[in-house]
């Protein structure tokens, strides 16, 4: 098969390799759908690594997460999957004893390892990580399974109510994403970000308000959007120091920000701790997802409550990787798309 390789940061390449072996628990899935995540561009820089996907040869494929495909074989041992069957993945295999994974929070497992690779033709999977997609849901949505799931993770913190005013700090393909979920729910949206095309697709996507904070006051918008009061939920899907420092100012008393997205590199920002005390301020995070998360984006996209492919505006074969991962950081794109099988 064919595989994309990290050889070092910044250096791509696809090359042939051996189909991967499967186990008598695992399956192997050819790749239809792989979408290029602001991780995988962090990774792809050497900003970013993880215990189990090392550069070079050893991990063909690399970070790809946000991947759809069918089942092509699968292990003896296997009963729940058979040749034919659409799958995405629930992406986290964790160690099921700890505390959090006790309780089904195995996305803060210290154990937690991904099922990456989907760069590449295929991909082998144990098929407990493997999620059955409807024949009828397009490859093209279902790569947004994953990326979904973390968007309901994220969600179900904000304990939002209909007509709560929500603002998003953020128009990369996260925070356009969040946005389609908030608009299922009822709530009001203002979106933030730098890019002219982002914020015109937001506001297609239904955005009340879609603002350059470099060229109107976002401040402003955001307190005649509330009486004054500010946004009851703030969620930052860029994460730097700014995004930061204007969630804390433009949430409202009694209101909670989520840190959807992570800091590659990090950063300290200083919080007048009684402005949390005297405001009931909520503050959160929200990392990967949890099982049940993933089983709900897939219905969501099952059920065609939302479209993701909508935020497609890129896609590659394979060959082409390394333009697909220059066109994802340059953010010319909305979402960039990697499609082994055309
Ligand atoms: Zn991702
Ligand atoms: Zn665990």
């Amino acid at each position: 098969m064919k595989a994309g390789y990290v050889l070092s940061p910044g250096i791509l390449t696809v090359e042939e390799t051996d189909l991967p072996n499967i186990g008598p628990h695992e399956v192997l899935v050819r790749v239809r759908a792989c979408g290029v995540c602001a991780s995988d561009v962090k990774f792809f820089r050497g900003l970013k690594t993880y215990r189990e996907t090392p550069y070079g040869r050893e991990s063909p494929g690399f970070t790809g997460h946000e991947w759809a495909g069918e089942v092509v074989a699968a292990g003896e041992e296997v009963a729940d999957f058979s040749v034919g069957d659409h799958v995405a993945p629930f992406l986290i295999i964790s160690c099921g004893l700890c505390k959090f994974c006790r309780v089904g929070r195995n996305n803060l497992c210290p154990e937690k390892k991904y099922v990456h690779g989907g760069f590449a033709e295929y991909i082998k999977v144990p098929s407990h990580n493997l999620l059955r997609l409807p024949h009828e849901v397009d490859f093209e949505d279902a790569c947004f399974v994953e990326p979904l799931a973390c968007c309901l993770n994220g969600l179900e913190k904000l304990g939002l109510h209909v007509d709560d005013v929500v603002l998003v700090i953020g128009d990369g393909p996260m925070g356009l994403l969040n946005l389609m979920v908030l608009k299922t729910f009822g709530v009001k949206v203002i979106l933030a970000g730098h890019h002219r095309h982002r914020l015109s697709m937001a506001e297609k996507l239904g955005a009340e308000y879609a603002a350059n904070p470099l060229e109107t006051d976002l401040e402003t918008i955001v307190r005649k959007a509330t009486d004054g009061y500010g946004a009851d939920a703030v969620i930052i899907a860029v994460n730097n120091k700014q995004a930061a420092e204007t969630a804390l100012s433009l949430v409202s008393k009694g209101g909670i920000v989520n840190v959807f997205a992570g800091a590659h590199p990090t950063y300290e920002i200083n919080i007048d701790i009684n402005k949390i005390h005297y405001s009931e301020l909520a503050i959160t995070g929200s990392a990967d997802a949890q099982k049940k998360h993933y089983q709900q984006a897939m219905e969501i996209i099952a059920n065609k409550s939302i479209t993701p492919s909508k935020l497609i505006t890129h896609r590659y074969p394979l060959t082409e990787i390394q333009t697909a991962f220059e066109t994802a950081e340059s953010k010319q794109s909305v979402k960039t798309v990697v499609k082994p099988w055309g």
